[in-house]
């Protein structure tokens, strides 16, 4: 029989900024609200502060420090270290070692710091309230966040930043609206508290709540609306799978400001190196996760014999196609290493080469769209499996 084990002890300080603070804001916030008001230039102060938190969040801490999904100019860098200090969620140096360490054992309840397999209010917020052995800071994950002096810059000085952009900047912006009190209360401490739970919603509803189109060996989830909340990281689980690309929600139409900031930056010469995972490769484990669901299926339900073979036959295709793809690249790799070792190749051999490259990105580009393709011909076939088993 599994015994509980004792919890560990509260952590002050988190236990005050987390729970004692919000619950102060929910009488304080509507109180001043009633009795004096919020002026419009406020609230609009405050949504701008949200968004820059969350993004400096989102983009900043996340998809640049912890995944290294691009490169960014140094201001862009320091705007992300201060604005980040402002969403009050540590310092990048040990998010950024947290959150690697959540990837490397995601559900593992010994080594995840917020593992979804110990439950929704665990990963939500739980897991910062009291001294857990997995919150115990081990940066030897981080070697490259050590050597960036923005980073260590950050860290050494975030009780100072932190509150400076959520005491100091609040104050000056309800004085500057004529309102300190307000501007306290709604740029500060609402703005602060919205902006925690809808960054926690990640570790917490994005593992429980939504689809697995891309996989299901951890709990990481879709969802669109989460996605709307959280800045565009609500794509969790294709995140979880291919977390060194710069997208969550990979589809253009996919609600990701994240995604659409970096490329913003990109266009403005402030990010680069933009991380995208070969669409194949996307193409693949979302038909690999098609198969599985129907041998699912096949297992539980008397499936006729032709439905049966069609399945297989496109299960070979499948297999196939990976096979070439896997050829394809080895080839574009030991051509790319032979163009390295013989830089000065003769012109006529240039044009060789350039043909040659041509020729294996088109026969990438039609096995791509053949997948694509299959993909459809997989979705009928699930249709039809399942209205057997109906
Ligand atoms: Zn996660
Ligand atoms: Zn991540």
């Amino acid at each position: 029989m599994n015994q509980t084990p004792a919890k560990p002890p509260l952590t002050p300080i988190n236990v005050a900024l987390f729970v004692a603070l919000p619950l102060a804001g929910l009488v304080l916030v509507p109180l001043w609200g009633i009795y004096h008001g919020y002026s419009a230039s406020l609230w609009w102060m405050a949504l701008l502060f949200l968004y820059l938190n969350g993004l400096s969040i989102t983009a900043g801490y996340h998809r640049l420090w912890s995944h290294n999904a691009y490169q960014a100019h140094p201001i862009l860098r320091v705007l992300f270290a201060l604005w980040g200090a402002g969403a009050l969620q540590n310092s990048i140096l040990i998010w950024g070692s947290d959150h690697r360490r959540h990837h490397r054992h995601v559900d593992d309840n010994k080594r995840d710091p917020y593992s979804a397999g110990r439950g929704l209010w665990y990963s939500h917020m739980g897991w910062m309230l009291r001294e857990y052995h997995t919150n115990e800071e081990d940066f030897s994950n981080a070697p490259d966040l050590q050597r960036d002096p923005i980073v260590m810059w950050q860290h050494r000085h975030y009780v100072l930043l932190t509150v400076i952009m959520n005491v100091g900047l609040p104050l000056l912006v309800g004085w500057w609206a004529g309102d300190v009190v307000g501007g306290l209360l709604l740029v500060g401490l609402a703005r602060l508290v919205v902006n925690h739970h809808v960054t926690f919603f990640i570790n917490s509803l994005a593992h429980y709540w939504g689809s697995q189109p891309y996989t299901d060996e951890n709990s990481a989830r879709d969802n669109g609306f989460l996605a709307f909340l959280t800045y565009g990281e609500g794509y969790h689980n294709f995140h979880h799978i291919f977390q060194s690309d710069y997208r969550n929600g990979v589809r253009w139409y996919q609600w990701d400001p994240t995604k659409w900031l970096i490329n913003l930056c990109a266009w403005l010469g402030l990010a680069s190196k933009l991380n995208r995972v070969p669409n194949f490769k996307i193409q693949q484990s979302i038909l690999a996760m098609r198969f599985k669901q129907a041998r699912n299926h096949l297992e539980q339900a008397d499936t006729p014999q032709p439905l049966r073979e069609k399945l297989e036959a496109e299960y070979q295709l499948f297999v196939d196609a990976l096979n070439r793809w896997k050829d394809l690249q080895a080839q574009r790799y030991e051509r790319r290493k032979g163009e390295l070792g013989d830089a000065f190749a003769e012109k006529r051999d240039r044009l060789l080469v350039k043909w040659e490259r041509a020729a294996v990105r088109t026969r990438l580009r039609e096995l791509e769209y053949s997948l694509k393709m299959q993909r459809k011909r997989v979705e009928i076939l699930m249709l039809q499996l399942q209205l057997q088993v109906a």
